[in-house]
């Protein structure tokens, strides 16, 4: 059935346009200063929710708003159901962009907007699929519902609300990631490790690290540190300056890192580094600040709460992306090794130190034993840790229908064979018992979600509307 829904999809291209300019118009980004009832996120999101559902209603859907959390538009009957996950929240829109992000741009085919790409674009394609699949009345056995979600790049507050409201499908997939489809998605465990403030009982060299500051997300890579280092009474002598000057200048060459060092008028040393960003799901693509400007700093002379906070930072977390220093170093088959990154590293006199580590595991393994382990490690090295955070890891086995039958419609569209892929990062797939990310981004295709200029190719978004189509299709008869 590839060329009728191919056909199909064409037919809309015009409708659909037009549609999504408006659509990508709204500036959805979260905004708490207008949250109301019905507005959980605010005035911006409430809206693209609503311009869903209107369409919905227009179109002579069954649709539901539940409460400005979640939205769901259904079609057909049934006590099996099929869910199609999307959302219509954006990210902030940050510096570069060549047209206002919400001011949609068709340049070179491409459409430019913030959510063209993530997640406007696809939600209203896999809008208009299940448009489509009704308007052809082909007989189906299940229902079909798309869910629509307003939260999903802050706390996924929406689906949790949608749980705790609605019933959750448990067979379906979610067009927010790439083709062919992610059947395996990272669980993470976000701990804080803390080491208190000892009073020094005295320092040869009189150091005392006075703060240091570095990243302000557990899940990215810092791209900046800074540390404030000052000396007791008499060793703020010419010569101690000047030898510490010179080994971090042979420091910044041997490590070709660009930073800063500067002596206050009161003594003080300000040092300075710049690293290369990354997120936290990928910590091996970027250089974290913080561990680095430890790793200077800690062949400095420090007392004992001082030097273990610097310690572990540069013998333990430095470029210790795969947890081997943690001791907790595994992988599996479908989605690789686990990962640590040190996104909030800070140290000050009054509070101690404090490292906030984001750490993604591969889908098989039991997050409990991790934990313990994790536990164990951070005992041993005399830290504690506070603020624990987990969250499930996903997995759909290969053999599973859902994933047969997506990759058949994959492969019929696109003439590629359907490789499975996993996943670092989470996406709506993962609330569903069998659920996949599928789409919309076609291999080799630029990803330029959450970046500026974020733009969807139409070609390829109107190619993703039929293969929804098909699978809505394949899936529910
Ligand atoms: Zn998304």
């Amino acid at each position: 059935m590839r060329e009728y829904w191919e056909q199909q999809a064409l037919l809309q291209k015009d409708a659909f346009l037009a549609d999504l300019k408006s659509f990508l118009a709204i500036n959805s980004i979260e905004d708490m200063s207008t949250a109301a009832a019905g507005k959980p996120f605010g005035e911006g999101v409430a809206q693209a929710l609503e311009a869903m559902l209107d369409r919905g209603v227009h179109d002579g859907f069954q649709t539901k708003n539940l409460e400005g959390y979640a939205g769901t538009i259904s079609y057909g009957e049934g006590d099996d159901e099929i869910g199609v996950l999307v959302h219509v929240d954006v990210v902030t829109v940050g510096e570069g962009w060549i047209t206002p992000p919400f001011e949609p741009s068709i340049r070179d085919g491409k459409i430019y907007a913030r959510g063209a790409i993530d997640d406007k674009g696809p939600a209203l394609a896999a809008y208009y699929a299940l448009k489509m699949v009704k308007d052809s009345s082909l007989p189906l056995q299940k229902r079909v519902r798309l869910i629509i979600g307003t939260d999903e790049e802050s706390g996924w507050l929406c689906m949790k609300y949608f749980a705790e409201h609605d019933q959750v499908p448990q067979v379906g997939f979610s067009p927010d990631s790439s083709f062919p489809m992610t059947h395996a998605e990272k669980g993470q465990i976000n701990p804080t490790l803390t080491i208190p403030h000892h009073v020094p009982l005295g320092n040869p060299k009189g150091l005392r690290l006075v703060s240091f500051i570095s990243g302000d997300q557990g899940n990215s890579v810092p791209d900046k540190a800074i540390a404030v280092i000052d000396f007791d009474h008499d060793a703020k002598d010419e010569a101690t300056f000047q030898e510490i000057a010179g080994g971090w200048a042979e420091f910044l060459r041997l490590h070709q890192a660009t930073g800063n060092l500067k002596q206050t008028e009161a003594g003080q040393l300000h040092f300075s580094i710049a690293g290369k960003p990354a997120h936290g799901m990928e910590p091996f693509r970027g250089v974290n600040a913080g561990t680095l400007l430890a790793l200077f700093l800690k062949t400095l002379s420090f007392e004992a709460s001082e030097y273990s906070f610097l310690s572990l930072l540069s013998d333990i977390l430095h470029e210790d992306h795969y947890g081997e220093y943690l001791h907790m170093a595994c992988e599996d088959e479908v989605s690789g090794k686990l990962t640590v990154n040190a996104g909030i590293l800070r140290y000050n006199q009054q509070e101690g130190g404090s490292v906030r580590l984001n750490i993604r595991y591969p889908a098989t393994i039991s997050c409990p034993e991790y934990v313990e382990k994790l536990e164990r490690r951070v005992d041993e090295l005399g830290w504690t840790i506070s603020n624990l955070r987990t969250s499930k890891s996903h997995y759909v086995p290969k053999d599973h229908p859902v994933i047969q039958t997506l990759s058949r419609v994959y492969e019929e569209h696109t003439g590629m064979t359907a490789h499975l892929l996993s996943s670092g990062g989470a996406t709506y797939a993962k609330i569903m018992n069998a659920g996949v990310a599928f789409g919309p981004l076609f291999p080799g295709k630029e990803s330029t979600a959450h970046l500026a200029n974020e733009y969807a190719e139409i070609d390829d978004l109107l190619k993703a509307m039929a293969i929804y189509a098909d699978a809505i299709y394949q899936l529910a008869k």
